[in-house]
């Protein structure tokens, strides 16, 4: 039982280089947030030793007695914490919790209406070469290209036109908010299932600052490491018992064996924390930071560059930035904010004249700067770094200095050794 530094000084390397890196710049990557320490005691848990197959009280295996507690806590946590009656915790990631919905709701062949790819949609809805858009028949709506919001006029005519099996509702690249009641209705109407991917924005809805799809879809998958900030997991809720069955059944036999139960154990941490009234708070300052960033960027010395904040702002965690009539591309703009030690990620617009690798948009996110205790004032701050990086001659150097101050200022991990 020699530490990891012994047994294998390469990868101890990486995990310290790793702390570095995140330590040193920004997280501004929408879908990433910082784990408290108490979910990487879970993690690195000798959880990680237990087969569970089965669930709790129904497993397969021996020695279930302790592992039964944790993920009962965790189950029980996400239904108080969504309004569900239903949950299962067991899915390992957001793409495998996506592949048992629609075993569980869907069959090959079946056709599906989701938001596509190139337009903010996940690759589980749909993607031609995901298993999606492999089993299924797809049909994608898209956004608008002068609101960048989508049209549920449009949503409803794909609906009537191709009589989907299952409505896809969710994201993974957009700044607005949806009309759930809206989704269903015209579910409702073609008879079709609504299935709610709330993988980017679950965060928001647990602290009841955004609109809690729960009520309106059949079926809700989500991730828990994006602005919920816990482990890199997923989960299922329903208030459909019939769908419930075919959920659990989907998950263990259909496309898991053993869950994590160290994951499981950290995923019940993460849904206590996301009840407290400082998850609330911490919540708030991740959609003011949003808005803040959005502001900056719609100043008039970024419009003359060329940029524009795709939808005109934003509801959610997340800023989309369009620089089709920009100097930069996206991916000059991610290496150069890279270089000033900010990480995002660069971004299809609609229509994007780019390449994929190269791109006309970027994504810019505010959870873990909020998880590391940004407020309005570094917000500010860091919104008007990054606005004036993207326009022509910034001067890096200088900028650098400004966003090394702001990570000195709130240090990440302090007391973190691995
Ligand atoms: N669903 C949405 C909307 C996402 O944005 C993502 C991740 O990017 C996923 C599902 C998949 O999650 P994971 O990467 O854990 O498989």
């Amino acid at each position: 039982n020699a530490p990891l530094s012994e047994v294998d000084p390469e990868i101890a390397q990486v995990l310290d280089r790793e702390l570095a890196r995140q330590q040193t710049f920004l997280e501004m990557i929408a879908s990433e947030n910082f784990v408290p320490v108490s979910v990487l005691q879970s993690q690195g848990s000798v959880l990680t030793n237990k087969y569970a197959e089965g669930y709790p009280g129904r497993r397969y295996y021996g020695g279930c007695e302790e592992v039964d507690v944790a993920e009962e806590l965790a189950i029980a946590r996400a239904k108080e914490l969504f309004g569900a009656e239903f949950a299962n915790v067991q899915p390992h990631s957001g793409a495998t919790a996506n592949a048992a919905v629609l075993h569980a709701i869907a069959r090959p062949g079946d056709t599906l209406l989701g938001l596509s790819l190139d337009q903010g949609g996940h690759l589980t809805h749909g993607m031609k070469i995901n298993f999606s858009g492999r089993l299924y028949d797809i049909v994608a709506y898209g956004v608008n290209p002068e609101t960048s919001t989508i049209d549920m006029d449009e949503v409803r005519r794909l609906a009537i036109e191709h009589k989907p099996k299952v409505i896809i509702a969710g994201w993974s690249a957009y700044p607005r908010t949806l009309d759930f009641a809206a989704f269903r209705a015209i579910a409702d109407e073609v008879g079709a299932l609504l299935w709610v991917d709330m993988a980017h924005f679950a965060g928001l809805v647990a602290a009841g600052l955004h609109p809690n799809p729960v009520p309106h879809a059949h079926v809700v998958s989500s991730t828990v490491h994006k602005t919920i900030g816990g482990p890199r997991s997923g989960f299922i809720l329903t208030n459909d018992a019939e769908i419930a069955k075919k959920v659990n059944s989907a998950v263990f036999p259909g496309q898991q064996g053993g869950p994590l139960m160290h994951v499981i154990a950290a995923k019940a941490t993460a849904f206590k924390i996301a009840g407290t009234p400082e998850f609330k708070e911490r919540q708030e300052r991740v959609l003011r930071g949003a808005a803040i960033i959005a502001d900056r960027l719609s100043q008039q010395d970024v419009k003359d560059a060329g940029i524009a904040v795709r939808s005109g702002g934003t509801d959610v965690h997340l800023v989309l930035v369009d620089l089709r009539d920009a100097e930069i591309d996206g991916k000059q703009a991610e290496d150069l904010l890279h270089d000033i030690h900010i990480t995002v990620n660069r971004n299809a617009v609609p229509n994007d004249p780019r390449p994929p690798m190269v791109t006309s948009g970027l994504r810019i996110g505010t959870p873990a700067l909020a998880t590391r205790g940004f407020g309005d004032a570094e917000f500010t701050e860091v919104a008007d770094v990054i606005a004036l990086a993207l326009q022509p001659n910034a001067d890096v150097d200088a900028l650098r200095t400004r966003v090394d101050a702001l990570a000195a200022a709130f240090p990440l991990y302090p007391d973190l050794q691995q």
